[in-house]
C-alpha cells in the first residue's frame, strides 16, 4: 500500500485530526502493519517556530508525523496559567498540516483523565526536585504531570522517535530517565532551542508579554550567554555572579539561575569533563519564563 493512500484524503489542509484513542489507533494500524516509521511530536499547542523545528524533523526522519495538542491540565500548579493558557485550535491545525504533520491528536480532558483515573508515572530523585522541580517552584508534581501524560502518549500513538525541545531541558533530563527505566520502546530526539532574532527563547508563553516586559525578557538569553562566556575563563561561580548583576540591571529577580550537570542535574561548581546545563527561570510582566544554554566539557557553548 502506498503511504498517501494511508492518509485520509478527505483531511482538511492534508492533516486528519482526532479526538479520542480508539480512532487514532486505527488510524496508525494500518501505518504500523506496513511497517512505517511514526514520530510524535507532543505539544500544548498555540504553535510556533520551535514547535515547527520539532514537526520538520519529524517529517524529515520518519514516515508518518503524529502531532499531540493538549493542554495538560495535571502539570500546572494551583495559582498556574491553565485557565488562560493560550489556544487556538484553528491555526495550530494550519501551522502542523503546513510543516507536514499526518494526524493531529487533539482530545478532550475527559478522554485523557476519565473518571476514575488514579494512576500517575513519576520520575523520583533530584531529576524532578531540583529547579523547576524545586517545591518552592512549580514543584515535583509539575513533572508527574508531563511524565504520566507523556507515557499515555506513547501509549496511544506507539511512536519509534518522539520530539522534544531543549528549551525545556529538564523536561527532556526527565523523560529521558523514564524511558529508560519503563523500557519505552522508542528514541528520544532532542532539538536545539529556537529563538527571535533578539535571542528570546520561543514559547507559548511570550504571548503574554507586553512591550515593556517582551523588552526586558531579553535579557534572560543575554545573561545565559554572558555565563557561558565567561565560565571558561573565570569559572562557574564567576560566570553566575556576572549573569545576576545583568539580569538585577534589567529589573528581573530570578526564580533560579544555576548550574548543574546536563544530564543528571546535580550541582556543579566547576566546569569538568561533562556538559552543564545553566538555566534560568524569571517571572517577567505577566509570564514565567525558562531558559537555559549547555557549556560542553572543552568549554563550547552548545546551544
Ligand atoms: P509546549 O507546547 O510548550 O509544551 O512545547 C512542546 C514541545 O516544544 C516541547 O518539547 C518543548 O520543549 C518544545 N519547545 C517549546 N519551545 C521551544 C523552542 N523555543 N525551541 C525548541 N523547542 C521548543
Amino acid at each position: 500500500m502506498n503511504l498517501l493512500e494511508l492518509v485520509d484524503p478527505n483531511a482538511t489542509d492534508g492533516v486528519t485530526l482526532l479526538r479520542d484513542r480508539r480512532s487514532l489507533r486505527a488510524a496508525l494500524e494500518p501505518v504500523r502493519r506496513e511497517g512505517c516509521s511514526i514520530g510524535l511530536v507532543p505539544t500544548m499547542g498555540y504553535l510556533h517556530d520551535g514547535h515547527l523545528s520539532l514537526l520538520r524533523a519529524a517529517r524529515a526522519q520518519c514516515d508518518v508525523v503524529v502531532m499531540s495538542l493538549f493542554v495538560n491540565p495535571t502539570q500546572f500548579g494551583p495559582g498556574e496559567d491553565l485557565d488562560r493558557y493560550p489556544r487556538d485550535e484553528e491555526r495550530d491545525l494550519r501551522l502542523a498540516a503546513e510543516a507536514g504533520a499526518d494526524f493531529v491528536y487533539a482530545p478532550p480532558v475527559e478522554e485523557v483523565y476519565p473518571h476514575g483515573f488514579s494512576t500517575h508515572v513519576e520520575v523520583e530523585g533530584e531529576l524532578t526536585g531540583v529547579l523547576d522541580g524545586d517545591p518552592s517552584r512549580r514543584g515535583s508534581g509539575h513533572f508527574r504531570g508531563v511524565t504520566t501524560v507523556v507515557a499515555k502518549l506513547f501509549n496511544s500513538v506507539g511512536p519509534d522517535v518522539a520530539y522534544f525541545g531543549q528549551k525545556d531541558a529538564q523536561q527532556v533530563a526527565v523523560i529521558r530517565r523514564m524511558v529508560r527505566d519503563l523500557d519505552f520502546p522508542l528514541r528520544i530526539e532532542v532539538l536545539p532551542t529556537v529563538r527571535e532574532a533578539d535571542g528570546l527563547a520561543m514559547s507559548s508563553r511570550n504571548a503574554y508579554l507586553d512591550i515593556e516586559a517582551r523588552e526586558r525578557a531579553t535579557a534572560l538569553s543575554r545573561v545565559l550567554r554572558i555565563a557561558a562566556e565567561t565560565a571558561p575563563g573565570e569559572g562557574l561561580a564567576a560566570a553566575l555572579d556576572a549573569a545576576r548583576a545583568e539580569l538585577r540591571v534589567a529589573g528581573i529577580e530570578p526564580e533560579y539561575l544555576e548550574a548543574r550537570d546536563a544530564e543528571d542535574l546535580s550541582k556543579v561548581t566547576e566546569l569538568g569533563d561533562r556538559p552543564v546545563l545553566i538555566a534560568v527561570a524569571a517571572h517577567v510582566g505577566g509570564a514565567r519564563l525558562i531558559d537555559n544554554v549547555v557549556v560542553k566539557p572543552n568549554f563550547e557553548r552548545m546551544t
